[in-house]
Formats: structure tokens, C-alpha cells, sequence
């Protein structure tokens, strides 16, 4: 199936609470493909959610295992219906991004465990617990289901930065981020995501 283009901000679809979904028909079937093939095609992309595609459905992929913070903790690919969250534990900071909203990165709490429970493409129930970077991709996942991106979820006007791609090796370096100066505020954020600015600095 192919891979499909990945919708971006100010989008209106990602602001959208995706819909359950009420019955596992072919058309499930291949908008989880399209989810599998579009995450496989993104660099380093370890997740995709239906809502990214155009789709709002409760549907969303998830896969850590190739990723250097994940390889050791996780549960292969998960193909997500209607997933949701039963418990959550612990606290911990980590840094985000979001093929829907390129150019940024920031550092968003998170559970450090949760329980979810799922069907399956096969229509199979089931439930797991996840833990460390595959718990984070999948809240970050689950959150596309309800309209929101990983900014909204930041609290501190410091920790949105704005960073283009080939700025990455230099925000890396030597931690170069902990003092990096283009921001992106809250406040222009709310603007950027409503379609009001194109991008933070103008
Ligand atoms: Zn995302």
C-alpha cells in the first residue's frame, strides 16, 4: 500500500478528535498499512497516527525496536484501534519531535509507564504494558487521536526550540541545546498552530 503524505501544521485534521472506530473492515486494513508504510518511510520515524494521513480515526502505529532508545525495551510493531490508556506511572522529561510539526523540538513530561489496551487489525483484544521510549512514542501517538501535538503539551515558554534540519548536528553538539536562543513561545505557537504565522521567527 503506499506510503502516504504526512499532513503538517496548521493543518486543520490535526487538531481534530479522531472518531472510534466501530468495526474492522478493509478499509481498517489498509489505512494500517498506509500508517506501517508511511512510519517506515520517515526517517527515524518510530510512529505515525491516522489523523497525520488525513484519516481521523482512532487508529495509530507505533515501533521503537530500530531506534537507538528503544531497541531494548519494546513490543515490535504495534498496529493500535482505538487504543487507550488504563494506567500511568512515573515522571520524565524527554525530547520530542513530530513529522507534522518540523522545525521544532522540545522537551515534554511524560509517563514513564503505561497500561493501554487495543484491538488489533485481526480484531484481537489486547492489552500490554510499556515502559522508557516506547511508553513516550505511544502517548505521543495517542495524543494525534485527540487533536494535540507534542507543543501543546509543553509548559515552559524555554523548552520550545526552533530548529532547522540542518542546525540538528550543531543543537547537538556539546549540548548545545541547554542554551540554544531561538525559541518558540507558547503564545506564538498558539498563533503558528492556528494558521496565523507561518513559522516562530517571523
Ligand atoms: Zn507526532
Amino acid at each position: 500500500m503506499p506510503v502516504q503524505p504526512i499532513l503538517k501544521y496548521p493543518h486543520p485534521v490535526l487538531k481534530k478528535l479522531c472518531h472510534t472506530v466501530v468495526q474492522i473492515d478493509q478499509s481498517i486494513h489498509d489505512l494500517v498499512q498506509d500508517l506501517v508504510d508511511t512510519m517506515h518511510e520517515g526517517p527515524g520515524s518510530v510512529g505515525v497516527a491516522a489523523s497525520q494521513i488525513g484519516v481521523t480515526l482512532r487508529v495509530c502505529v507505533v515501533d521503537v525496536s530500530k531506534n537507538r532508545h528503544g531497541k531494548d525495551n519494546n513490543h515490535g510493531l504495534l498496529r493500535m484501534i482505538n487504543p487507550e490508556i488504563t494506567s500511568r506511572s512515573g515522571l520524565a522529561t524527554m525530547r520530542e519531535g513530530c513529522m507534522s510539526v518540523p522545525d521544532y523540538t522540545g522537551d515534554v513530561d511524560r509517563a514513564t509507564e503505561i497500561t493501554l489496551s487495543f484491538s488489533e487489525p485481526d480484531g484481537t483484544h489486547r492489552e500490554i504494558t510499556a515502559s522508557g521510549f516506547e511508553a513516550v512514542a505511544i502517548q505521543h501517538e495517542m495524543d494525534h487521536l485527540d487533536g494535540l501535538r507534542f507543543p501543546e503539551k509543553i509548559t515552559d515558554d524555554d523548552k520550545l526550540h526552533w530548529v532547522l534540519e540542518d542546525e540538528f548536528p550543531q543543537y547537538r553538539n556539546q549540548e548545545r541545546w541547554r542554551n540554544w536562543d531561538k525559541k518558540c513561545s507558547r503564545k506564538q505557537w498558539d498563533l503558528i498552530k492556528s494558521g496565523k504565522l507561518n513559522d516562530a521567527l517571523q
